[in-house]
């Protein structure tokens, strides 16, 4: 072994020592069943084709919201799989429909990495949403359960306040509920549906950040769940996909607006996730049964996959992250 060799040698295992360290620590910061053994298993390569479950999948349907404990299979939101190591310690995040999909695997991850976090969801999902409480609290860090209705303007205002009071700040805000039917055609898209969407995933982050702002302090972080619809719409999804466009345009006008203020507003843009908003009226049956075989993955996303996307745009060392739309797509679309 020449020179070059052994050095790298001995700074490899020197970084791994490390690493076992640091994972070894990390309990502190809620993940479960963390060894030192777990190490060699998360350095192991893992195919991403035949990570996760693939279609076709059974035929199912829920009354929307859905529930994410009904689905089969069970979407995974990283409940044994996400490890934390302090990267946003001591930070307070309110996420909406924190409850399950992106929003729970935002919540877990974002305790595991040492924050306080509230969730809002509806009240029909709090089979859910007590789920994600219990793991907060299991990750050491205080959970706040806030059911309510966003398309209630005073409810948005009154969810912040809340949160607030609750949490004793508030520097992470993450808008990510929304509603998505499908309908064949703009001939059955009833004023009250449209209205319903237009309610749920525009105005409810316009009149949360608005809430929000006089609390973020320079180095907050807003982050908005947008998606492939916004620059890719299916024709079932006509009113879903334009709210979409609106909230990657959210993300792009406020990161000009409040860059200067230090506040960093960001996107995160999945492609077909596992999620209840599918199983609720969010995709055709056609579409379910298949969901995700098309993209060059082979298969849907699942929410885990973007937990540490949510984390990496709220953290600090992403500081230069500003107007950015971060898409997990399993490559197909565009973020
Ligand atoms: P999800 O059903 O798990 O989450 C959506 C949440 O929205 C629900 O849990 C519910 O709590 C909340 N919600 C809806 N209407 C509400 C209202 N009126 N008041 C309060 N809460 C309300 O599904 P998800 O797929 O995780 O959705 C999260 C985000 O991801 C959404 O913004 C969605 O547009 C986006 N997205 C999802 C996919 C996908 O394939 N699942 C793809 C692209 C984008
Ligand atoms: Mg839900």
């Amino acid at each position: 072994m020449n020179e070059d060799n052994k050095m790298n040698r001995r700074k490899a295992i020197g970084g791994l020592g490390m690493g076992i360290a640091a994972l070894a620590a990390s309990p502190v910061f809620g993940s479960t069943g963390n060894t030192t053994g777990g190490s060699a298993l998360q350095l192991s390569l893992e195919d991403p084709t035949t990570k996760y479950p693939r279609p076709p999948f059974k035929e199912q349907s829920q009354p929307w919201p859905g529930l994410a404990g009904k689905m089969e299979p069970r979407p995974d939101h990283g409940e044994t799989s996400y490890k934390g190591s302090g990267r946003l310690a001591g930070r307070k995040a309110l996420i909406t429909g924190g409850d399950s999909g992106m929003g729970r695997a935002a919540a877990i991850a974002y305790a595991r990495e040492g924050a306080d976090v509230a969730i809002n969801y509806l009240p029909d999902e709090e089979a859910d949403a007590k789920e994600v409480i219990d793991l907060i609290k299991k990750a050491g860090r205080k959970a706040v359960a806030i059911p309510g209705d966003l398309r209630d303007e005073a409810f948005c205002r009154k969810l912040v306040e809340e949160a607030v009071k609750q949490l004793g700040g508030l520097d992470i805000l993450v808008n990510n509920a929304a509603r998505q039917q499908t309908h064949k055609s703009i001939l059955d898209i009833s004023n009250e549906q449209f209205d319903w969407t237009m309610k749920t995933n525009i105005y409810a982050p316009f009149w949360l950040t608005k809430a929000a702002l006089p609390h973020l302090k320079p180095g907050s972080s807003i982050i908005s769940t947008t998606s492939e619809q916004a620059n890719d719409p299916s024709a079932e999804l006509f009113d879903y996909a334009q709210t979409k466009a609106a909230n990657t345009s959210f993300v792009r006008s406020l990161a000009k607006q409040l860059g200067p203020k230090g506040i960093r507003v960001n996107g995160v843009a999945p492609g077909p996730i596992w999620t209840p908003l599918q199983v609720s009226g969010g995709a055709t049956m056609e579409k379910l049964k298949g969901f995700g075989g098309d993209t060059p993955l082979g298969r849907p996303g699942q929410p885990v996959e973007l937990a540490s996307i949510y984390v990496q745009l709220a953290a600090s060392d992403a500081s230069y992250a500003n107007g950015q739309v971060y898409g997990a797509m399993g490559g197909g679309g565009q973020p």
